[in-house]
């Protein structure tokens, strides 16, 4: 069973942010448009900014895979479609999930080493890259490919599940539009699609990696929330209080 295909964006540039090297693909298609004009397209793209939102940040980084009281996830985005969650027992232990590496270049495979450490420091999740996705397994392929149909996406997830559960899944890396993205950029658009494949939705905070729109400065890094989020999705429940 195929889960939505879920497209992840590039920010549409400020005209002062735009570059002549971003504007190239732009401008040979469509040589008369002006800058306004063109911002205006990337604009109203499918790529449409997420509602804005301050979101409940006030948590703490986890340590352990359970939860400390009840409660669902924090600042979601209500527009966004659900993610299903691997396989697991609430019992507090990780889930260990693979990310297929053996047919990318070497650059994507080193971002995706990279943002599977940086979602393994959550304590519900062991994140690893593999060369070969093993039959039995959780594992989610990744791939690259040169362009996307909207020229505003860089990345997208296509989960499988069966019942309530994630069986596998794609991401898709454009390298189109990544390969002009600085290393912390596209490490930043791995990290998302990554967080879609352990379930994660997207967040209403723009700051923050798992808003649907990141660019080259959004911070790559997950941030408590994130990890908090995980643990309501993975983590053992909240002891009953006593007495
Ligand atoms: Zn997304």
């Amino acid at each position: 069973m195929q889960d939505p295909l879920k497209l992840h964006c590039r920010r549409p540039p400020s005209p002062s942010y735009l570059s002549p090297r971003r504007l190239e693909p732009v401008l040979n298609s469509t040589k008369a448009v002006s800058l306004v004009a063109i911002t205006l397209i990337l604009a109203t793209s499918a790529c449409d900014a997420a509602p804005a939102s301050t979101g409940s940040d006030a948590v703490a980084h986890p340590t352990q895979c359970a939860l400390l009281r009840g409660g669902g996830q924090h600042d979601v985005d209500p527009e966004d479609t659900p993610e299903k969650p691997w396989p697991h027992r609430r019992d507090g232990a990780e889930v260990i999930v693979g990310f297929e590496t053996g047919g990318l270049s070497g650059r994507y495979e080193k971002l995706v080493r990279e943002a599977a450490s940086i979602w393994s420091v959550s304590p519900c999740i062991q994140a690893i890259a593999v060369e070969e996705c093993k039959a039995g397994g959780n594992c989610v392929f990744v791939e690259e490919r040169f362009s996307a149909r909207d020229r505003g996406t860089d990345g997208e997830f296509r989960g499988r599940g069966a019942g309530p559960f994630r069986t596998g899944g794609t991401i898709t890396l454009y390298t189109g539009l990544l390969d002009r993205s600085s290393d912390n950029g596209a490490l930043a658009t791995v990290v998302h699609e990554m967080g879609h494949a352990l379930g994660l939705v997207h967040r209403g905070n723009r700051e923050t990696v798992m808003n649907a729109e990141t660019d080259d400065k959004t911070n790559a890094v997950p941030d408590a929330v994130d990890f908090t989020n995980l643990v309501v999705i993975y983590g053992a429940p909240a002891a009953a209080p006593s007495g």
